[in-house]
């Protein structure tokens, strides 16, 4: 409490108090559409115990049309409100309290039935929405009050109303999607109606003694986005319409701004949130990029918000704010945001879970329980894979000696943290230095395993990873030809005109690591707005900046070579991708695809197209940077299974394919649940 006097402090509503200041964001899992009720408790309930004061479930669909896709989720049937019941039950009993969101999509529902404003097709969906008539938005505002009220039938202490992020009621809000001309459109009292409305029907229908918290557009980062004005006009009316609470909301899906990867400065946009303080009376919420206590402390105690919400990171850890409490904030796993198990797999239709923490949606599936019979284990690698395995088995009450020939833990993790942008993996490697020094793990740095080293274990795991792929172009053993491990690793000197060969997440990673400057826009708020063009909604806007994105001059010339004959960038993550490749558009990265590597001479790097090798040419460059993928360091392993002993084979060093720390760090605990 001393550490985090704002965070800790309850928040008194009047009618119920808060425990402290901690929201868990509203966060699409899957987990309702599995129908495992049981499963989907348990998700929220092991969140509740972590101390979480307020947890807003996945958006729940009013109606049909409004669902995000078709089948989506939402409280239809008496069956429904049932199967709520079992996850409100269980989120009392462990002492928490939890909202339903409502969500409508509006137009970004993925459905031919999608109703809108007006008839303006989204970017980011391939359905343009129907106008509603005066008939039909009356049912969405009844929809609304609906599912309010069932919420309130299946246990819940209250509702978030959805209203920004570009869905249904936040396109009732803007010109760029509200073309009408009647009493929901034109002017700002008009366009406003929808969202207060539903907001007064709902008070109306459930009393005062109900959480409504509304989800407010801050800032849209979209053309003809809500002026400053407008959001605090909005703010007041729907505080006299009854809600309770006010959340903010950052950016719409289309917006083409980054608003919560992880190359996005931690609490980014909280100086928006901080702008509405003080124009309303009720609590009013900040979020985005807020990983941390001290950050979001800082973020309250500056006055920003009067609570944070936090969505990500207590899907990498439940226990945040319990850590928190007991002032164990370096024991908080770190949620680095990069969306690769949680986003990304929202938009790839799988369940959502964690790159640092497996069990988030399976808490089920994976439990850590104490071993029948402790093992003394032998883990080689202290890469995730193998960080992974140590922990979880060392949980268990296994006996584990980690090792690794490196004087450090992290495996590759190290070279993936000297990338702008991607800060946070160095608190995912402090992280894992806090838990291996805190846990009964023996670690032994500096040690290079040999297969004699390994007999009198009784189980032995080999996690060691990957090696630098060999791509055999004539001229590769040249002094100027560098691997990625030369530039990330051991900071060789690269010129100022290089190609990099493969356009991998390595060969991606490298290319911004040579464009960008020394500093990274990551850790520079201001510069970093300047670079994506975001501006001050109170001067312009929807918060774009009159001047658009104004990028940084690049550091080096940049090509970017790959063999395949498709846009560069296909196999990054669904959600993150294009911020990747916005980037190095921005530092005049020249992307080349289709090309074959003929050889490196004094000349430079040649290359020829297609099948036919035709338009050969020499590109000029200082220096080439490999980075052609990867293949499984298995030596150790192959040397163990020739001497007829059996080890646990995983990460890189088991395949080398679509490898990273997702899949590692997975395969690592479901493997320590099992030995
Ligand atoms: P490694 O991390 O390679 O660890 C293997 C360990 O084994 C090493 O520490 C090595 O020293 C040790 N070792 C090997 N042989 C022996 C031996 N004989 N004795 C003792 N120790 C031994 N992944 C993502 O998910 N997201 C990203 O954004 C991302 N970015 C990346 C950026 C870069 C620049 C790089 C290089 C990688 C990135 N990755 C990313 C990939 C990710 O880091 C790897 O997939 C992951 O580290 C693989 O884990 P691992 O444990 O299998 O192997
Ligand atoms: P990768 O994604 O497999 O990319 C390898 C690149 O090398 C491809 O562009 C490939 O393209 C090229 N290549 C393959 N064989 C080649 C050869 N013989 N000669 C020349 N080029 C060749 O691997 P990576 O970039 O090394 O990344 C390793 C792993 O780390 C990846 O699986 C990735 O998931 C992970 N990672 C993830 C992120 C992230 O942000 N999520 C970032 C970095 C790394 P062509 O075959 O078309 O030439
Ligand atoms: Fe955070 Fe990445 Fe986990 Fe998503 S997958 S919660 S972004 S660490």
């Amino acid at each position: 409490m001393a550490q985090y006097p704002h965070l800790l402090a309850p928040l008194n509503l009047g009618f119920t108090v808060l425990k402290n200041r901690v929201l868990m964001g509203s966060m699409h899992t899957g987990l309702e559409e599995t129908k495992d009720w049981h499963r989907v408790a348990e998700f929220y309930a092991e969140r509740a115990r972590g101390n979480v004061a307020l947890i807003v479930t996945g958006g729940m669909a009013p109606s049909k049309e409004g669902g995000v896709f078709p089948g989506a989720a939402g409280l239809f049937t008496k069956q429904d409100i049932a199967d709520h019941q079992i996850v409100t039950g269980r989120v009392h009993q462990a002492g928490g309290k939890i909202a339903m969101q409502i969500l409508h999509a509006g137009r970004y529902a993925y459905s031919p039935e999608c109703v809108s404003a007006s008839p303006v097709k989204s970017p980011i969906s391939p359905f343009p929405p129907k106008e509603l008539d005066e008939e039909g938005i009356e049912k969405q505002i009844q929809d609304f009050v609906i599912a309010t009220e069932r919420a309130r039938d299946a246990g819940y202490d209250g509702v978030e109303i959805m209203g920004s992020e570009g869905y249904f009621l936040n396109q009732f809000l803007v010109t760029h999607t509200n073309k009408r001309e009647d009493r929901w459109g034109g002017s700002y009292e008009n366009r406003m109606r929808l969202p207060v409305e539903v907001v007064r029907r709902c008070r109306e229908a459930v009393g005062p003694e109900f959480i409504i918290i509304y989800r407010l557009s801050m800032i849209d980062l979209i053309p003809n986005g809500s002026t400053h004005d407008e959001v605090v006009q909005l703010a007041k009316a729907v505080e006299q319409a009854g809600a309770t609470i006010i959340n903010t909301g950052i950016g719409w899906h289309e917006a083409r701004i980054p608003t919560i990867a992880t190359s996005v400065p931690r609490r980014a946009f909280t100086w928006v949130t901080k702008k509405l303080m003080g124009q309303v009376g009720i609590p009013v919420i900040t979020s985005n990029r807020i990983n941390m206590p001290e950050v979001a402390e800082a973020v309250l105690a500056e006055g920003c918000a009067n609570m944070v919400s936090m969505a990500r990171p207590l899907l990498a850890d439940p226990e945040f704010v319990t850590k928190a409490i007991a002032g164990q904030a370096k024991r908080i796993a770190p949620c680095i945001g990069c969306n690769q198990a949680c986003l990304d797999h929202t938009f790839g239709g799988k369940l959502t879970s964690c790159l640092v923490n497996p069990r988030a949606c399976h808490e089920t599936e994976i439990a850590i329980t104490p071993a029948d019979t402790p093992k003394s284990i032998a883990v080689v690698g202290a890469g995730p894979a193998g960080l992974a395995t140590a922990l979880a088995a060392a949980q268990r009450g296994h006996k584990v000696t980690l090792f690794d020939r490196a004087e450090n833990i992290g495996g590759q993790l190290n070279i993936a943290k000297q990338i702008p942008g991607k800060e946070e993996f160095w608190g995912l490697v402090d992280w894992y230095e806090t838990m291996v020094a805190a846990s009964s793990i023996s670690l032994k740095l500096g040690t290079n395993v040999i297969a004699d080293d390994l007999i009198n274990f009784d189980e032995v795991v080999i996690a060691t990873g990957v090696i630098p792929r060999d791509p055999g172009i004539p001229g590769q053993e040249r002094p100027e030809v560098l691997s990625y491990l030369d530039v990330l690793r051991d900071k060789k000197s690269v010129g100022k005109k290089v190609a990099v060969i493969g356009a991998g997440g390595i060969g991606f990673d490298v290319s911004e690591f040579l464009a960008h400057p020394n500093s990274s826009l990551t850790e520079d708020l201001s510069q970093w707005m300047v670079e994506w063009g975001v501006g001050d909604p109170a001067t312009t806007p929807g918060g774009l900046a009159e001047k658009g994105p104004q990028p940084h001059p690049p550091a080096r010339d940049v090509i970017l070579l790959q063999r395949k004959a498709q846009a560069l960038g296909k196999g990054l993550g669904k959600t993150t991708g294009w911020i990747h490749r916005a980037a190095l558009k921005m530092k005049n990265v020249q992307m080349m695809g289709g090309v074959n590597y003929e050889k490196i001479d004094d000349n430079g790097l040649h290359i020829s197209f297609g099948e036919a090798h035709e338009n050969p040419q020499a590109i000029a460059v200082d220096n080439v940077v490999i980075c052609a993928g990867q293949t499984a360091n298995r030596s150790l392993a192959k040397t163990l299974a020739e001497r007829g002993f059996i080890a646990h084979v995983i990460g890189g060093a088991d395949l080398a394919a679509e490898l990273d720390a997702k899949r590692a760090i997975d395969q690592g605990t479901r493997l320590a649940i099992k030995l």
